[in-house]
């Protein structure tokens, strides 16, 4: 017999999991399936950077709603989401700085915690960071990281103590309908019956869209990360930064290792989110030193520690979709593009508001992030647009 439910969430990553906190808060009985084991997707192999900077004002938005949560994480949610506040530097391409100004003062009319530094300030700030006498940077000194798997857990483990139900193991591999309006879903077990499914599937959204229908704009980009062990000349710890001018991030791991990925080389087609995570592309440990060592110099006596990727779906203008899609009651919460960690507190309790109050009047507006965007010429680009991140 089907098992009957308010909502259904297909995916137990760190959106799947915001919102089964979101909407449990708001008294819905939910239950999440997950084909896997929670945050087995991109989120496990997130690297977890909290920053607000972005050319995009509703994805700032976005992220400075969320950021309250990662600060009074146990207050809110409960338990540890590991929110480290290092302080956030972002550097641009000299072709850039204009947009650097322009975005960093967009940033403060929302009352995002953001100023514009000169050279010798970030050599203040962080001497061991290289800095030319002319560069300008942004700094966020509330930003830092935070511990992906733990924000989920922390998520699902209240949700569940509200009531939600978390199964693992199960893949859906049906979405029922009727009249244009869904009815629930099919695993390769049960049967669950409910008025709202929601496709939280990450780099698998695509397939689970397709089971109603719907042809996503989605493919995988896969992304490489290095952890390097810090020589102590550089001390326990350094910003978090994002560094367009060298096309890269990097943050610290603790007080022994630095986290470095890069911007460009990323994979990006139509290839299978199932494969294997455990590897990077051939030469990518040499261009993490080569990059690394010239905004951090002294970490050219660093030691390689370890090396994984990760997979996530990316649309055609780098941000999510989120919003109702295809038959009535079926919503995307998708295609969150390698920048979906930090967003997910307040994009789970923006599409909460969606779903149980018909409107989300009180978090952020998430008209922007409409799927229709792609067919109706409205792709998400910034007032002072920065470079595509990933390339
Ligand atoms: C290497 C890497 C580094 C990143 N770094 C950052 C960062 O620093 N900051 C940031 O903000 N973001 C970052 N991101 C992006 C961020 O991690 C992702 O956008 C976010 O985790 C996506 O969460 P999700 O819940 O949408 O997807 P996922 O975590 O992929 O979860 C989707 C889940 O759906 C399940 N699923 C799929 N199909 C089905 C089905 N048919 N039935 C049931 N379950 C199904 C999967 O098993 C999976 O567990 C990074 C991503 C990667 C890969």
């Amino acid at each position: 017999m089907a098992k009957t439910v308010d909502a259904i969430i297909i995916g137990a990553g760190v959106q799947g999991a915001s919102l089964a906190f979101h909407l449990a808060r708001r008294g819905m009985g939910v239950t999440v399936l997950e084909r896997g084991t929670f945050g087995g997707g991109a989120t496990g192999r997130s690297s977890g950077l909290v920053r607000m900077h972005y050319d995009v004002e509703p994805e700032s938005r976005l992220a400075w709603a969320s950021f309250r949560y990662f600060r009074d994480w146990f207050e809110i949610v409960g338990g540890e989401c590991g929110f480290t506040r290092t302080g956030f530097l972002k550097f641009v391409a000299p072709e850039y700085r204009d947009e650097l100004a322009a975005n960093v003062q967009m940033h403060q009319h929302i009352g995002i915690p953001s100023f514009l530094i000169m050279a010798p300030d970030v050599r203040r700030l962080a001497p061991m960071i290289e800095v030319a006498d002319d560069e300008t940077a942004a700094f966020e000194p509330e930003s830092g990281y935070a511990d992906p798997t733990a924000t989920t857990a922390g998520f699902l483990s209240a949700a569940r103590e509200m009531g939600a139900h978390l199964v693992q193991g199960h893949a859906v591999t049906e979405v029922t309908a009727e009249h244009g309006r869904v009815t629930g879903v099919r695993t390769d077990g049960e049967t669950y019956s409910g008025d709202v499914v929601v496709d939280a599937a990450g780099a698998w959204a695509g397939e689970v869209a397709g089971l109603v229908g719907l042809d996503l704009p989605l493919e995988v980009w896969r992304h490489d990360v290095a952890y390097i062990s810090r020589p102590s000349g550089i001390g326990t710890t350094h910003p978090t930064v994002i560094d367009d001018a060298n096309a890269m991030y990097f943050r610290p791991e603790g007080r022994e290792l630095t986290l470095v990925a890069l911007e460009d080389g990323n994979e990006i087609g139509d290839f299978s989110p199932d494969r294997e995570t455990s590897s990077t592309a051939p030469g990518f440990a040499g261009r993490v030193a080569d990059r690394i060592t010239r905004r951090m110099p002294a970490m050219a006596e660093g030691t390689l520690h370890s090396m994984h990727s990760g997979q996530d779906g990316i649309t055609s203008d780098q941000h999510a979709i989120i919003g109702s899609a295809g038959p009535d009651g079926f919503y995307l919460c998708c295609g969150f593009s390698g920048t979906g960690f930090k967003i997910a507190p307040a994009v789970g309790e923006s599409l909460a508001e969606l779903i149980a109050e018909g409107g989300n009047r009180s978090t952020v507006d998430l008209a922007p992030f409409s799927l229709a965007r792609f067919r109706e010429g409205r792709e998400l680009v910034g007032e002072h647009a920065y470079e595509a991140i990933w390339r």
